[in-house]
């Protein structure tokens, strides 16, 4: 088996609407990125790349392209869940914290989880997504941004 960690932080902007594990939530700020900036798809996709050990999103993906930007992230995770399948490896299962202040994340969490399972050809039951707030500490705390931690477990494909 092999284990991967993943970590993103993304910064609030001018917006109406963050995208977080593909969900389009309406906010009174949106996220400051070059991509859509889902931060939680970003940290899983670290996750899974730290697994393969294969570096990390930035180098598959820069920022500095201009055909990445925008881009929807949930593209980005179906490609990076594809070198995860020529390497001959299956999600085991993921477990994810979204860090935030604002907004409330409960009644999104079941989205992001149903669209998480699709994109990793795996079943909700295998992937986890929990919120939590900072208790209005630190840089979430005071609603400057969010952050995502992801740990992911894969395990070898059947043969
Ligand atoms: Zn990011």
């Amino acid at each position: 088996m092999r284990i991967g960690h993943g970590y993103d932080v993304h910064r609030f902007g001018p917006g109406d609407t963050l995208v977080l594990g593909g969900v389009h939530i309406p906010h009174d700020r949106g996220i400051v990125a070059h991509s859509d900036g889902d931060v939680l798809i970003h940290a899983v996709c670290d996750a899974l790349l730290g697994a393969l050990g294969q570096g990390d999103i930035g180098q598959h993906f820069p920022d500095t392209d201009p055909a990445n930007a925008g881009i929807d992230s949930r593209f980005l995770l179906r490609r990076v869940m594809q070198m995860v399948q020529q390497s001959h490896w299956v999600v085991g299962n993921l477990d994810a914290t979204i860090i935030a202040q604002a907004p409330r994340m409960a009644p999104h969490i079941a989205s992001m989880r149903k669209n998480l399972a699709a994109d990793m050809a795996a079943s909700v039951a295998q992937v986890n997504v929990k919120a939590t707030t900072t208790e209005k500490l630190g840089f979430a705390g005071r609603q400057e941004g969010i952050a995502v931690h992801a740990v992911v477990l894969l395990q070898p494909a059947a043969q």
